[in-house]
């Protein structure tokens, strides 16, 4: 594909950047988190990549009382005695605060960047990405939230001849779709329920579009993996996980579903924001025996499978 113009300057926000990862596409990859997510699963295990916004996480175990980041708010969010520590109404997102925080009680989630930044910081992995037959996936968060950024810099990166992948929710307008699905050599697509009404109850948006959307990344041509989480009370049953395979098989390009089990890797971050985490304690990770069944009706339809990506 020939790449004419790029705007380097382009901006987006990024919460994370992770290196030397063998999941989310072939080979050695780096996996840039976009922050944002229209979406609101209750089991969301990265809670710091829903608010588009950089976003302050405060972990008490890690507070020495110091007082430095009460002193150093402009605005007076902080406060020592205040449950929490930061008034989140009041907060800019500045950074003032966690950059003086040695001890690491408080940490930035989020940073401003540019499309030359971000490439510049890939450019040291390029032998590696050749190396491997590895590369690039963007990742969130949700990606399609930051279009502009997203497309400028899948650019950037077929300029230089590495692999692409988008881990994605697929929820965005087919405009979208249409600018940058051809810049992408593997969609990973979650599908996280085909019933409407519990897709609304617990993901918090309809799947109307994401169903919509993944025909159309099919109809263009991509590779396309898919991705379910696999959550007791939602999805963790044979109907729901034959649902999707059903829905898989009939898209072109879908050879392979990834099931993954749900955990509670993420609980204490709702904490560190300030957030209810409301699936609770007490929802167990789905055994093994129950992953296994799931598998084989994935693998009745004709599709490979891995359990955990
Ligand atoms: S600067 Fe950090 S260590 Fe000091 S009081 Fe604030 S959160 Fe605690
Ligand atoms: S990010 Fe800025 S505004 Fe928010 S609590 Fe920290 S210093 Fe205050």
């Amino acid at each position: 594909m020939l790449i004419k113009k790029i705007n380097y300057e382009q901006k987006g926000i990024i919460f994370n950047m992770q290196r030397f990862s063998i999941h989310d596409g072939p080979g050695i990859r780096t996996i840039v988190f976009f922050k944002g997510c229209p979406l609101k699963c209750d089991w969301c295990s990265n809670p710091e990549s829903q608010d588009p916004l950089v976003q302050i996480m405060f972990n008490e175990k890690n507070c020495n009382g110091c007082k430095k980041c009460e002193k150093k708010c402009p605005v007076g969010a902080i406060d020592m005695l205040r449950p929490g520590r930061i008034d989140r109404e009041k907060c800019t997102g500045c950074g003032e605060c966690a950059e003086n925080c040695y001890p690491g009680g408080l940490v930035k989630s989020g940073e401003e960047t540019t499309v030359e930044k971000v490439i510049n910081e890939l450019k040291k992995e390029s032998i590696q990405f050749r190396r491997s037959g590895g590369g690039v996936t963007l990742s969130g968060g949700e990606l399609l939230m930051q279009p502009e950024f997203a497309i400028e810099l899948l650019k950037a990166c077929k300029a230089r001849g590495w692999h692409t992948a988008i881990e994605t929710t697929g929820y965005t307008s087919e405009a979208v779709i249409d600018k940058l699905i051809p810049l992408v050599d593997l969609v990973l697509l979650d599908i996280k329920h085909l019933d409407d009404e519990k897709h609304k109850k617990y993901v918090h948006v309809s799947n109307e579009r994401i169903v919509k959307n993944a025909k159309k990344i099919s109809a263009l041509g991509a590779e396309l993996i898919i991705r379910v989480p696999v959550i007791p009370g939602f999805n963790c049953d044979e109907k729901s996980i034959s649902d999707i395979a059903k829905f898989a098989k009939s898209l072109n390009g879908v050879q392979h579903i990834d099931l993954l089990p749900y955990h509670k890797l993420g609980a204490n971050k709702y904490e560190n924001l300030g957030l209810d985490y409301i699936m609770g304690q007490e929802i167990k990770t789905p055994d093994e025996a129950t992953m296994n069944k799931f598998k084989k009706i994935v693998e009745e339809f004709g599709l490979e499978c891995s359990i955990g990506g």
